[in-house]
């Protein structure tokens, strides 16, 4: 047996293979290392020996460290945790500590042995991370079972990624059709800072799209890929970072990323993990996208068989892409009055009616209009190719409303239906799908509002409305200042030959056109309601006329005063009449009114009570223009007229045309069976007065006898007493 000298204690502490040393509680100075604990830290035994143990420790241990030796019990072994040492080198370690106090050389000292630990510790940590990932994996795999949307999806997906998976950003940007550009779809976490768009391609998640695979960067301090963003990012605690493409047949679809603030985090298994999450996340857009396929209702309205909004819209985008330099005109047209439709017809005369206008319009047009039904009564559709804006408004007239204008067959009727249309520019009015949309919206709302067929969302294409905004403001200046005058037409009694009556027509003296007649402002009066101060104003001009005639002893006859539809449906309307006529001192045997047959059969039951009211007053009344609405003379029987106007239209046609005679004979002889007078409108010839008489007409009003004539003109004719 070899004879082995017996160890001392100072051999064993030198050869011990664990780090070890004593160190001064004093002056924390090292007053003895061992071997391992030299060749653990790098630095020599005479280096240990002129350091202090707060020399090992990062200085954002240091706090900790004093804290402790204050604390810390003299006199038992201690295990006080695990610590991080900078060894020599710089590298960080991990040590499990255990020290006891003890006397050494006369001075309170510390004898301290250090474990590393640094391989476990980090494996901890890295189990953590991992579980954190799986379970961010297991999270979105339940997402996918649970949720069929593809948007809610990515949300889900991003919210999971910041609270189970840690990360301290997750976004989901959607790859455009060109397969370079990318939107924002989903994102959780702190915002990514905004970074100029030239530095895109540069951008990892750009990088993922163009390479088809996962680019990770796990230190975004020394990455020199990440250079450009260095500034915005590193300063926010972003520290790694990783995009994942996702996947669906030969195209990336979208893109995943994931920010951290813990640098090399995307090791070798965290990647394996994601990556796995990233092809499920790929799989359930396959599986949407499968779905939607099989889905013709998420690309097509059911009813009409045309493309439903979406279809619309993609396919919009894809022009806006492919369609170079030309402009597009995007179209939405919307019918009026559709839900009071579907109340008096029933729900599915309204349908048939949108399936008979989807037909019309999706049939009858090319098939590059892009026809489409995006919801409830509203039809979209582009124009292309466009050269001038202005272009889109005379296809839109020619082709759509040419189409729709025609009537529609519906329950055995003949049904007519209006419809309104708002148009947007591309590019002038938006550069992308959605943008023109909504502008084709906002323009759509303005139409209706303002009862133009059609508006552009850009004003300073809407010549007509510039016009009649015009026309409007002139309107009522003209009412301000005194504009407007009255003209008296005579009309004459056939078996006497005199004059019986008058008809009161206004006439607007514009300071630079002369004379203008009511036909080119009164459609517009009564659309913007500027007809009821106009209404007002002529029952007094006309009641103030009489007045006067009367205080000059002239001889009076009736006047008659047209009424619009508008003006009937006011309530205010028999109190303006009556008191009109009570300031002039007006007696009711002097006043007439004339209404057209479009005005009571718009709403029959309203009109039988106000012409009832009128009635009341003792003034006559007169139905105008008759026969150029659709009623019938039976129809009209309810209403109190005590006069029918055969529409002017008929009239000119009696001398040549037989059927035009027919009517006139059958007008006349119906209104007599009722107890109705006859008017004949607008006799211009001999002929016709020779027809009326023959046909035993009452009164005719005609430029034959007298064009309409200015008050004192009248008079005179009046005095003259010249007869027919
Ligand atoms: P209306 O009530 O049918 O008036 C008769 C129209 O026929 C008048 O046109 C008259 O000038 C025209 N006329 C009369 N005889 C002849 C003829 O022999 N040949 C031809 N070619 N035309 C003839 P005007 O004055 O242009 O008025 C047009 C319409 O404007 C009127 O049709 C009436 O509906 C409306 N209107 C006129 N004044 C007023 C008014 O004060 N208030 C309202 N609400 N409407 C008015
Ligand atoms: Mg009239
Ligand atoms: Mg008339």
């Amino acid at each position: 047996m070899a004879q082995t000298h017996d160890t001392s204690f100072d051999e064993l502490f030198k050869a011990y293979p664990i780090p070890m040393w004593v160190y001064d509680l004093e002056t924390l100075a090292f007053m003895a290392v061992n071997t391992a604990a030299i060749r653990h830290y790098g630095f020599s035994e005479a280096e240990f020996l002129a350091l202090t143990i707060a020399d090992l420790r990062p200085a954002a241990e240091l706090p900790k460290l004093y804290a402790n030796l204050k604390n810390a019990p003299r006199d038992t072994l201690e295990k006080s945790g695990t610590w991080r040492h900078r060894t020599k080198s710089g590298a960080l370690i991990d040590v499990e500590i255990s020290s006891h106090p003890l006397s050494f050389h006369g001075r309170a000292c510390k004898f301290v042995l250090a474990h590393d630990v640094t391989d476990r510790v980090q494996a901890q940590r890295k189990i953590a991370r991992l579980n954190r990932v799986y379970a961010l994996l297991s999270g979105i795999n339940s997402a996918i079972v649970r949720i069929r949307d593809r948007d809610a999806l990515f949300k889900e997906a991003c919210r999971l990624a910041t609270m189970e998976g840690g990360f301290v950003t997750a976004c989901i940007d959607m790859v455009e059709a060109d397969g370079l550009h990318m939107h924002n779809d989903a994102h959780a976490g702190r915002v990514l800072p905004q970074h100029a768009p030239e530095l895109d391609e540069h951008w990892i998640a750009n990088r993922a799209v163009r390479e088809r695979q996962v680019v990770a960067c796990n230190d975004i301090e020394s990455d020199a890929a990440m250079q450009p963003f260095h500034k915005h990012l590193h300063a926010r605690g972003f520290r790694a970072a990783a995009s994942f493409p996702l996947i669906v047949g030969a195209r990336v679809i979208a893109v995943l990323t994931l920010v951290s603030g813990i640098p090399d985090v995307f090791d070798a298994d965290e990647l394996k993990v994601l990556n796995e999450l990233a092809g499920d996340l790929s799989f359930a857009l396959l599986f949407f996208d499968r779905e939607e396929q099989l889905s013709y209702l998420a690309y097509y309205d059911a009813m009409t068989a045309l493309p439903n909004r979406r279809l619309f819209q993609d396919r919009l985008t894809q022009l806006l892409h492919h369609g170079g330099t030309s402009m597009v005109a995007v179209v939405l047209i919307n019918l009026d009055r559709f839900s009071q439709l579907n109340d008096t017809m029933g729900r599915h005369t309204g349908d048939a009616l949108l399936v008979q206008i989807g037909e019309r319009l999706g049939h009858g047009l090319p098939d590059g209009f892009n026809v489409a039904r995006i919801g409830g009564d509203t039809f979209a559709l582009t124009l292309d190719g466009l050269a001038r804006g202005e272009e889109a408004g005379e296809l839109l007239q020619r082709s759509v409303f040419g189409a729709l204008d025609q009537p529609f067959q519906l329950d055995g009727q003949e049904v007519r239906i209006s419809t309104r249309a708002g148009l947007a520019l591309y590019p002038a009015d938006g550069g992308d799908a959605e943008t023109l949309f909504k502008h084709a919206e906002a323009a759509l709302k303005n139409a209706k509002l303002s009862g133009e067929r059609y508006l552009f969302y850009a004003p300073r294409m809407n010549a007509a409305l510039a016009a009649r905004m015009a026309l409007e403001h002139a309107l009522q200046t003209a009412l301000e200042e005194g504009q407007f005058e009255m003209y008296y037409q005579p009309r004459v009694d056939l078996p006497s030959g005199r004059i019986v009556s008058a008809e009161a027509l206004i006439r607007w003296n514009h300071p630079q056109l002369g004379v203008v007649g009511p036909v080119d402002f009164i459609a517009l009066a009564e659309e913007t309601g500027l007809i009821r101060p106009i209404g007002a104003w002529v029952i007094d001009a006309v009641c103030a006329q009489i007045e006067r005639w009367r205080d000059g002893g002239s001889v009076l006859v009736p006047v008659a005063i047209n009424l619009s539809a508008v003006q009937c449906v006011q309530t205010e309307l028999l109190n303006i009449i009556a008191s009109t006529m009570a300031a002039h001192g007006i007696g009711q045997e002097l006043i007439e009114f004339e209404l057209t047959e479009t005005a009571v059969m718009n709403n029959p039951d309203e009109a039988t009570r106000n012409l009832r009211a009128l009635k009341a007053l003792g003034v006559q009344l007169a139905l105008d223009d008759f026969g150029t609405g659709y009623s019938s003379l039976a129809q009209l029987k309810r209403f109190p007229f005590d006069f029918v106007k055969i529409d002017r239209s008929f009239v000119s046609g009696v001398g040549s045309s037989a059927d035009d005679g027919a009517i006139a004979a059958a007008i006349i002889a119906m209104a007599h069976s009722m107890g109705m007078k006859v008017v004949a409108e607008g006799v211009e010839t001999q002929a016709q007065l020779d027809v009326m008489r023959t046909l035993q007409c009452d009164e005719i009003q005609g430029f034959l006898f007298s064009r309409p004539l200015p008050a004192d003109q009248f008079d005179a004719l009046v005095r003259s007493d010249k007869r027919l």
